[in-house]
């Protein structure tokens, strides 16, 4: 679908996927004026098809699209050009426990023009993919390495919309966490250097012996993650208190040594809730070990969006 000021969203299509022609001038390639979300589309146990939550990624788009003064795509076409695509697509839906179709709307500008100022002209287009089950053989914990030079997003920038310039200024940190085995970056804040904010691409939760659940505040530097808002629901169903508020790489450290820190685990689309293992940075590293909690909402979550438990919350959006 196309956008240009005075003319509104014109010549929506679906075409075999191929090339873009995109002018060299156009806007995005300059000023990386660009949004994204990620999302999965499931055979359900019922046999019917479903995605998890679209209308989260309708509202992170909005207001994705908001910080970086591109124009509003109405949610009826954000939501409609999914379900036309997974519709279309739905023998790649792979039906293996675990596999699923990942989407990927997104939304750039296409005017074509040297200049710094918001484009008149934006393209929105969806891809999808089948992509298999993100861990083969079991639930694997991730190893982390807390950048100590790097940083994703201070106050005032762009941190908290889904903009592919934020994944370009990680790419460094990210290239830094495999260069020493780790398969995720933890960024702390970038006026202090002492809060954590997230991972690479995962919200991160810590969970004590009292059953309190502590994870970063929303302080406009963090992606507002729809598994971190179905995490905190989860969790207050069952009886845990969670916290937001913000928290620091030193009282990560001293908690995990005390034993009071029982688990901590990351949380995404793309690999749902995975424990957190090895914790490494250029003075040191320790381990935490995975848990009940981490496991027992793992669980939920997963039959929620699978079909196989009741949807309490009315988050599975099935496809007609
Ligand atoms: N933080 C970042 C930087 C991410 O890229 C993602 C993945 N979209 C998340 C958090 C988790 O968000 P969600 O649960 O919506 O996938």
């Amino acid at each position: 679908v196309r956008y240009a000021e005075g003319k509104g969203w014109y010549d929506a299509r679906v075409e075999a996927r191929g090339p873009i022609a995109i002018d060299p001038a156009s806007a995005v390639l300059h000023y990386a004026q660009e949004i994204f979300e990620g999302l999965k589309a499931y055979h359900a146990a019922d046999g019917s098809i479903t995605m998890f939550r679209p209308d989260a990624n309708a509202a992170r788009f909005r207001r994705s699209a908001e910080r970086m003064a591109m124009a509003q795509l109405p949610e009826e076409l954000f939501l409609g050009s999914l379900d036309a695509l997974v519709r279309l697509d739905r023998q790649w839906i792979p039906t293996d426990e675990g596999g699923s179709l990942y989407l990927r709307p997104f939304m750039y500008a296409s005017e074509v023009f040297l200049g710094v100022k918001p484009s008149s002209e934006y393209l929105y287009v969806v891809i999808a993919s089948p992509v298999g089950a993100y861990f083969k053989g079991g639930v694997k914990p991730v190893a982390l390495w807390v950048s100590q030079e790097y940083t994703r997003a201070a106050p005032g920038g762009t941190g908290a919309a889904k903009c592919g310039g934020n994944y370009a200024a990680s790419l460094s940190a990210q290239a830094e966490a495999s260069e020493h085995g780790c398969d995720q970056v933890v960024f702390l804040d970038g006026v202090e250097r002492r809060y954590v904010d997230e991972l690479g691409g995962m919200n991160v939760f810590f969970v004590y012996d009292d059953g309190t659940l502590v994870t970063p505040a929303l302080t406009g530097t963090i992606l507002p993650g729809i598994t971190r808002d179905s995490v905190i629901t989860l969790a207050r169903d069952q009886g845990l208190t969670v916290v937001e508020r913000p928290y620091s790489f030193d009282e990560w450290k001293a908690d995990a040594a005390s034993g009071r820190l029982r688990e901590a685990f990351a949380c995404g689309t793309a690999a749902v809730i995975t424990p957190i293992g090895r914790v490494a940075w250029p003075d040191g590293e320790f381990t935490m070990t995975g848990g009940e909690v981490t496991e027992r909402l793992r669980g939920e979550l997963v039959d929620i969006q699978r079909g196989r438990v009741a949807d309490r919350h009315g988050w599975v959006h099935r496809v007609s």
